[in-house]
């Protein structure tokens, strides 16, 4: 059976830490501050901004939660991020994905001050990814998940690493990371038309699966003792709970656990690591403007 890799006991680790380096900042007189822009209604995505100033007010990171109108057009989303980048108060901004459709999300994401960029999504920081420039704010998530590989003893080198998505907020930046100098490992990007997937993820020591299908991922996916990071979050029915769903992640989990030499669960593993990290960019980026 699969050893635990406890994403919520490795993010406390992380607040943690952000809790001291918030205090250094503030005896410096630097309060770092967060603002978190939703455009709409849309029922996760408030979950998601919700939890995100919950966790700003608990580690006393100074958050702002900027709603705005389902129906907002393209010049109002611009000209609050435009205030949000001269507003000294605010180090790093965030526009909750994904905003209503007449939203140009690319454009809204390139008028982001890349300085304030804590989501990592904006060119200069895609760019500064792939360059292995340190200055850059990596993607929470995979930076997330590549906390987790470390403080489950992982070794990355040399090890054969297959990530399964190539989305610019998951798959993508983990293949850079994975394959990253220090991390060395030997990196496969599958996606939906990779031809066999089941035989490609065998070949991985690493399986990344950020898919966005519940339970895709089955045991004879996997290698015998690979270790399995489950980025996954998906809502399936389930008439037994109060809330009529559950959670579960791309991986079906207990069959692929009896084979797995460790696995992240979900919900508890990724999921709070994706916070614990945007609140690491927070500091990173009130650091930067000091
Ligand atoms: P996405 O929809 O942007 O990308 C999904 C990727 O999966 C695509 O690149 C696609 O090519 C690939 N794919 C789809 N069908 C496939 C198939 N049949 N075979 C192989 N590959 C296939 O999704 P995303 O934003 O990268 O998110 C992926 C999952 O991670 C979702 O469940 C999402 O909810 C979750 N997620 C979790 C966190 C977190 O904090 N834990 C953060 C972001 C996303």
């Amino acid at each position: 059976m699969a050893e635990l890799i406890d994403g919520k006991k490795v993010a406390e680790e992380v607040l943690a830490e952000c809790v001291q380096e918030i205090a250094e900042l503030k005896e410096r007189g630097i309060v770092p501050g967060l603002a978190v822009v939703l455009v709409g209604e849309d029922p996760a995505s408030q979950v998601y901004v919700n939890s995100k100033a919950r966790k700003c007010g608990e580690l006393g990171i100074y958050s702002e939660k900027i709603v705005l109108a389902e129906d907002s057009t393209q010049e109002e989303v611009l000209a609050t991020v435009r205030r949000l980048n001269e507003d000294p108060a605010i180090h790093g901004i965030l526009v909750q994905s994904p905003p209503p459709p007449q939203i140009n999300e690319e454009e809204i994401v390139r008028a982001i001050d890349p300085a304030k960029d804590v989501d990592g999504f904006h060119p200069e920081n895609v760019a500064k990814l792939a360059l292995e420039d340190p200055s850059g704010f990596v993607p929470c998530t995979p930076a997330g998940c590549m906390r987790l590989i470390k403080a489950a003893g992982v070794e990355t080198s040399g090890a054969e690493a297959v990530v399964v998505g190539r989305s610019m907020i998951v798959g993508k930046p983990m293949a850079l990371l994975l394959m990253a100098r220090g991390s060395d490992a030997t990196v496969t990007v599958a996606h939906s038309r990779t031809r066999d997937l089941a035989a490609v993820c065998r070949r991985a020591d690493l399986l990344v699966a950020a898919v966005g299908i519940p339970e895709f991922i089955q045991a004879d996916f996997i290698k015998e003792g690979a270790t399995v990071i489950d980025v996954g979050i998906n809502r399936v029915e389930d008439a037994s709970t109060k809330r009529g769903y559950r959670l579960c992640g791309d991986v079906a989990y207990e069959e692929v656990a009896a084979k797995a030499g460790a696995i992240t669960p979900v919900p508890g593993g990724v999921g709070p690591m994706t916070i614990a990290m945007l609140m690491k960019n927070t500091i990173k980026a009130a650091r930067g403007a000091s």
